[in-house]
């Protein structure tokens, strides 16, 4: 109650911004509760009956006073009837007990509908963020889906467990004390309502004050917090040194801490105040009762008391029972604004579209017919926030003509850095990867390398034009027998959290022990993971054992052989790993891509030279396309990336940051790796 009237002043600011009409919150937010119609009717009639016999006892007090206690007859006091006071103070201790009884119940059916409506909400709205495209995960946050998932569920439990049936309670609870009241006397009931403005009035205006005031302080230590951090940081620390800017920094300090410090000591008298204004309500309310009763009595003539004494007993309990929910009923009212709010997060998300879904017609790849044929056709890609947002249409803007050599780094003798907006990130781009053949992608950082691997399994639809699998077009399947088709390997390799076994189980969850051995060995990890601790069962990923890069990408290898996709996207890692480590890894390729459909982002000199086909990629467009020996004699893009980057083939890689990684004399044109 106390601090009910205070979140009263923030409604208006938590009030959403009239996008959704609360009206339709109301009605989404009434559906959770659809599959429950007979939970909520049974605790909405156990509410009734609680908090409607919670008016019995009052009511009664009045009765055991006047006729039990000091019954009268003719104005003459008749001896203590006992009785009937006998029965009424069993019917009073019994009501008690069963209402408490009622309660536990009602606690109970509250609960078991609260927690399943939340359950039920958590679920749909993880199985919708399932299905929801990569885009819309590179686009947001991953601590604001989490929180959404857990804080904003678990912040609307409260409202769907207690706040509704509060709700209900208060208001039975005061219409039942005012009926009560009026029957009792109404000129102490006119008394009692004549004085509840007021104290709405000053909880209202108190709870409005402390809001404010609660804003500011939050504010204000948002802002000491972001100081603090901006200046006690190791970076934040040198500049003040270097620039000599510290007792600014002090001062900017001591200015805001004065102000916390008086906003804190503000916020607490304005609660100590309304304290002693309830307070002082609930104390002087009683006294009223007897002084109107008093005025009521001595201006009566007649043989009979107007107002007898259990009336006036029984007034000033009923009395709180008309306060108090009238105060609760002003901060449940905000706390149910509050939670619409976090319910409207919530909706937010579940109305999002799926982006990326099996068309109506779509047909599963054939999984032994599968030849594994690749072709972008006519590929226009761009990044925008989808069905997110707002899409707009590009400026056309001519074709590059300028070519970044190949490598990471940016070149300073380009004009136009190529990280630079552009329209497309994928444009106009057509080739075709014919069954078992490698075909190598490279291009500089930013070229669209990544994002054309991404269009292959369908982890983002093109815009324009068509990726075709054996001809058809990869929307035509569906996306479940297709990513059984497609498999890729990042260059990040994600570990869970669990054993070896199931994190290569990931790929073929009914693979066998056999299997699992076979895939490791293939990809040459088995002797490393049976020297484990725990061999299949030892803990990796995020707190488990830490494998070393080269390990992980060798499980990664393994993790992809169970699965034999007929077309791998391989993405190879640019992270340095020693020359033995690059070594294993490679020979854990090797067998990999026979066999298979294999499209690399190649980084290593090894799978370039023995690409059947090398893509050249700037900029969103195919600039040059053949092998190795062609695109030399061509001496076109490649051929300068070729000799920037390999330096004509005497060093192996480079590795993002620059720094090389030798490997040894490789001589142009032979393939350090076998051909697929
Ligand atoms: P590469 O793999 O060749 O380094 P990418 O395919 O990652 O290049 O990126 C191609 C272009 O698309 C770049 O300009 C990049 O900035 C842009 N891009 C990549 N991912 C996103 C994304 N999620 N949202 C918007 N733009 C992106």
């Amino acid at each position: 109650m106390m601090h009910g009237g205070g979140l009263m002043g923030g409604r208006k600011r938590e009030k959403p911004s009239g996008r959704v009409p609360n009206r339709q919150l109301v009605r989404q937010t009434a559906a959770l509760f659809k599959g429950h119609r007979a939970g909520v009717a049974t605790i909405a009639f156990l509410v009734i009956i609680t908090a409607g016999a919670g008016v019995v006892n009052p009511v009664l007090i009045a009765v055991v006073f006047d006729a039990a206690l000091f019954p009268t007859r003719a104005g003459v006091l008749l001896p203590v009837n006992l009785p009937l006071l006998e029965i009424l103070v069993a019917i009073m201790i019994g009501i008690t007990i069963v209402t408490g009884a009622i309660g536990v119940l009602q606690t109970y059916v509250t609960n078991r509908v609260g927690q399943r409506v939340m359950e039920e909400l958590r679920n749909r709205l993880y199985e919708h963020l399932q299905g929801m495209s990569l885009r819309f995960f590179t686009g947001t946050r991953t601590g604001e889906i989490q929180s959404r998932l857990t804080n904003d569920v678990g912040g609307i439990q409260s409202v769907v467990t207690d706040t509704a049936t509060s709700l209900l309670s208060n208001i039975v609870t005061l219409l039942s004390t005012l009926i009560a009241m009026l029957f009792l006397s109404w000129q102490l009931t006119a008394l009692s309502l004549g004085i509840t403005p007021l104290f709405i009035f000053y909880t209202y205006r108190a709870g409005k004050v402390r809001r404010q005031i609660t804003m500011q302080a939050q504010e204000s230590k948002a802002e000491i917090s972001a100081i603090t951090e901006e200046t006690l940081s190791v970076s934040g620390m040198l500049l003040a040194k270097v620039f000599g800017r510290g007792s600014d920094e002090v001062v900017r300090f001591r200015k805001e801490n004065h102000r916390l410090a008086n906003l804190a000591i503000r916020q607490e008298m304005i609660g100590r105040a309304l304290f002693a204004v309830i307070g002082a309500f609930f104390s002087s309310a009683p006294a009223l009762v007897y002084l109107i009763a008093g005025f009521v009595i001595a201006g009566s003539h007649g043989p009979h008391a107007p107002i007898q004494y259990g009336t006036i007993v029984a007034f000033t309990t009923l009395q709180s029972r008309l306060f108090f929910p009238i105060g609760s009923m002003l901060s449940v009212s905000i706390e149910i604004q509050a939670s619409l709010a976090l319910f409207e997060r919530i909706f937010d998300y579940l109305k999002m579209p799926h982006d990326i879904v099996d068309r109506p017609d779509a047909r599963p790849v054939a999984a032994n017919d599968i030849k594994g044929d690749v072709q972008l056709k006519n590929v226009y890609f761009r990044y925008d926030r989808g069905s997110f947002g707002p899409m707009t249409e590009p400026i056309q803007r001519p074709a590059p003509t300028v070519v970044i050599p190949n490598g990471d780094a940016p070149d300073e003798n380009d004009p136009v850095p190529n990280e630079i907006r552009r329209d497309w990130a994928i444009e106009d781009v057509n080739f075709e990867v014919k069954p078992g053949q490698l075909a190598a992608i490279v291009g500089p950082s930013g070229a669209g390398k990544t994002t054309i691997s991404y269009l292959i399994p369908r982890l983002y639809d093109v815009t324009k034009g068509a990726v075709l699998l054996d001809g058809m077009d990869v929307r035509d399947y569906t996306i479940a027998s297709l990513a059984d088709a497609i498999s890729m390997v990042t260059q990040e390799t994600y570990l869970f959290h669990a054993s070896v076994r199931r994190n290569l189980m990931y790929a073929k969850p009914d693979a066998t022990q056999e299997e699992l051995e076979a895939a490791a060995r293939a990809a040459f990890i088995h002797d490393r993971i049976v020297a484990l601790d725990e061999g299949y069962d030892t803990l990796v990923g995020e707190r488990g054992y830490r494998m070393s890069g080269g390990e992980k990408q060798r499980l990664a290898i393994a993790r992809v052989v169970l699965k034999a996709p007929r077309v791998l996207i391989l993405d190879e890692a640019t992270s340095a790993l020693d020359t033995t480590s690059e070594r294993l890894v490679q020979a854990a390729l090797e067998p990999l891509l026979t066999g298979r459909t294999t499209i690399a982002i190649a980084h290593r000199l090894s799978t370039i030279l023995a690409a059947d086909v090398i893509f050249v990629i700037d900029r969103g467009r195919l600039l040059e396309q053949g092998t190795h020996a062609e695109l030399l004699r061509r001496g076109g893009a490649y051929a300068q990336v070729y000799e920037q980057q390999f330096q004509g083939g005497r060093i192996e890689a480079v590795c993002e940051d620059g720094m090389v990684l030798a490997s040894g004399e490789v001589v142009a044109g032979t393939p350090a790796a076998p051909a697929a």
